[in-house]
């Protein structure tokens, strides 16, 4: 008997799946008495659409999911070495996976300093002498996000309010819209920004009327007088934004993310220097977050001339796909649309140098595809998407759906394009935050009738659509639940619209989180090994403070995470 046990610890030890029905052996972690949805099929016939089973209790063994059942069923698995948590009725959900990411520069952005809830001068100030507390000696203060109309006097900030409190740190602040900047002292010495200094084109040095001295504020072009002098990120500081975005993770219960490493062509790209600290990190046991790798599609042969494929790598950190742009974006007016833009006659946006024309685009997916790379294009315009729509049909042949071609965003839809997302199989990588953010504006540019297959996440869905969602953070915030909170009520931050905007396109809860978990999951060819509580599968789970079935849906982003576990570890407790 004991050899048995022993003998059936060894085969899980290697990986083995033992069949339903085995002895109960001593679970690491048993979670009881939860209102715990698997995002697993509740029927026989496994219809995608079923509601989920919900069942009270996991156990989890060997960072797996060991079985799931009643409580009662689950203190089988109890032995002398099991930590047992009692939900006390909450519930938990598989991990959030947020299938497009930056994830680096999130935590540079969380290092940064946020001063845009400032109400004064006096705040303004206050807060950036206590983050300048915080910095070593030399280092650059950046971030920002500030808006001097916010405050009771609305004039703009001088780098003499902010010399005294930071003597020792450079400091370069942008205005929330980035037109403007503030610098202290030490940064336009740095810069060799003086009174003497002239405006370039383009943009204005601010003056003080009387000295004619710089007052700190850079406008336009003439920001980049200080921005060039800041140096590129130090290998620590890296690390040092690796730690804040992992603890920001597991706050917020993403346990899997796939990240779109910063830009090749950037000045502070770093992509090999992204792997490698990431690799340190998992080797380190400090990676407490999944990571499925997406490149630049730009590197695809040397991807391939390394015999580096997709899927290469361990459960912690993969190679995932290469990415490349078909256009730009609606803010900028630079999405590439069919028509012009309603507040922009004659702008139809434009596609971007790789799409233009589309069989250059096309040769680079061929590329990557035949080398059994997956592809993921940012497409936001109608005709981005339509373009992208074609060039996968003629790369994947009948083949296409196997090939689990993405397009990041699939923002702005002819109201024909949707089914073939169905049909071709190809994934809509989406972001629910954005809807509510650029639901502001978003009409003024495209008018009502676009607007309405836009975001269109629920005709996407009926049409067959794979289903992923994300935040694109630091764009959006990384918390999922705000995003599950916009698929579900598609209510605009202005406050404008309590019902939805086209509250057509809402999702329900349920296929909010499916596409938040299993829908990502089989973005990156790892439904197998995620995205659902059960048993075989990575234990990544989240328990939430209140279940989010029978929240209004107005709190549901008032819901927060509670506990956090990835590979059957408690990484977060709230
Ligand atoms: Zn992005």
């Amino acid at each position: 008997m004991l050899l048995l046990a022993l003998l059936l610890m060894a085969l899980t030890n290697m990986g083995v799946t033992l069949p339903a029905g085995e002895l109960p052996r001593g679970a690491d972690l048993v979670l009881t008495h939860g209102k715990i949805w698997t995002g697993e099929p509740n029927d026989a016939a496994g219809q995608r659409m079923a509601p989920a089973a919900s069942v009270e209790a996991v156990a989890i063994s060997n960072r797996r999911i060991l079985a799931v059942g009643t409580s009662e069923q689950m203190h089988a698995y109890v032995g002398p070495n099991t930590q047992e948590i009692d939900l006390e009725g909450r519930m938990a959900i598989p991990g959030f996976i947020d299938a497009h990411v930056h994830f680096i520069q999130g935590g540079f952005q969380l290092l940064a300093i946020d001063l845009k809830n400032t109400r004064s001068e006096a705040e303004f100030v206050e807060r950036i002498g206590e983050k300048a507390k915080t910095l070593k000696p030399g280092r650059w203060m950046e971030g920002g996000n500030w808006d001097e109309e916010a405050w009771p006097d609305a004039k703009l900030p001088t780098r003499w309010i902010i010399d005294r409190v930071t003597p020792n740190n450079p400091v370069f602040l942008s205005r929330y819209d980035g037109h403007a900047a503030l610098a202290n002292t030490l940064a336009l010495k740095l810069a060799g920004v003086t009174k003497e200094t002239h405006d370039p084109a383009g943009g204005v040095i601010v003056r003080d009327p009387h000295s004619l001295e710089p007052t700190g504020v850079l406008k336009d072009a003439a920001e980049d007088l200080v921005a060039r002098v800041i140096p590129r990120p130090r290998q620590d500081e890296f690390e040092e934004a690796l730690k804040a975005g992992l603890a920001e993770a597991r706050r917020v219960g993403v346990t899997s993310v796939q990240d779109i490493s910063v830009d090749a062509d950037s000045p502070n790209s770093s992509f090999t220097g992204e792997i490698e600290l990431l690799r340190r990190a998992e080797v380190g046991g400090w990676l407490t977050c999944r990571f499925y790798e997406i490149t630049p599609i730009a590197r695809w042969q040397r991807l391939a001339d390394a015999g580096l494929e997709r899927g290469m790598g361990s459960d912690f950190l993969k190679m995932g796909a290469v990415k490349g742009f078909a256009d730009g974006s609606l803010g900028s007016r630079t999405a590439w649309m069919f028509d012009p833009f309603s507040d922009d006659p004659g702008n139809r946006g434009l596609p971007q140098p790789l799409m233009n024309p589309p069989a250059k685009m096309e040769a680079a997916v061929a590329g990557a595809n035949q080398v059994g790379i997956q592809v993921a294009i940012h497409a936001i315009g109608d005709r981005a998407n339509a373009e992208m729509l074609d060039v996968f049909a003629h790369v994947g042949g009948a083949d296409t759906a196997r090939r689990r071609f993405r397009i990041e965003h699939a923002q702005h839809l002819r109201p024909q394009d949707i089914p073939r997302f169905g049909k071709l199989g190809v994934i809509a990588s989406m972001q629910p935050y954005h809807a509510i953010d650029d639901g502001r504006w978003g009409e003024k540019r495209i008018g009502h009738e676009r607007a309405r297959s836009s975001y269109a996440w629920r005709s996407l869905l009926e049409a067959g659509a794979p289903l992923a969602f994300g935040t694109d953070w630091p764009v959006a915030p990384l918390d999922p639940v705000l995003g599950v909170y916009a698929a579900v009520t598609r209510a605009t931050l202005d406050g404008k619209h309590p019902e939805g905007w086209f509250p057509e396109q809402r999702l329900s809860i349920e296929q909010a989180l499916r596409a938040y978990t299993q829908g990502s999951a089989y973005a990156a060819f790892e439904e197998k090994e995620k995205g659902t509580i059960a048993p075989g599968k990575l234990a990544d789970i989240v328990v939430l403070s209140d279940d989010l079935f029978s929240a209004p849906p107005e709190k549901i982003k008032e819901v927060r995470v509670v506990t956090t576990i990835v590979g059957g570890k408690v990484v977060f407790r709230f």
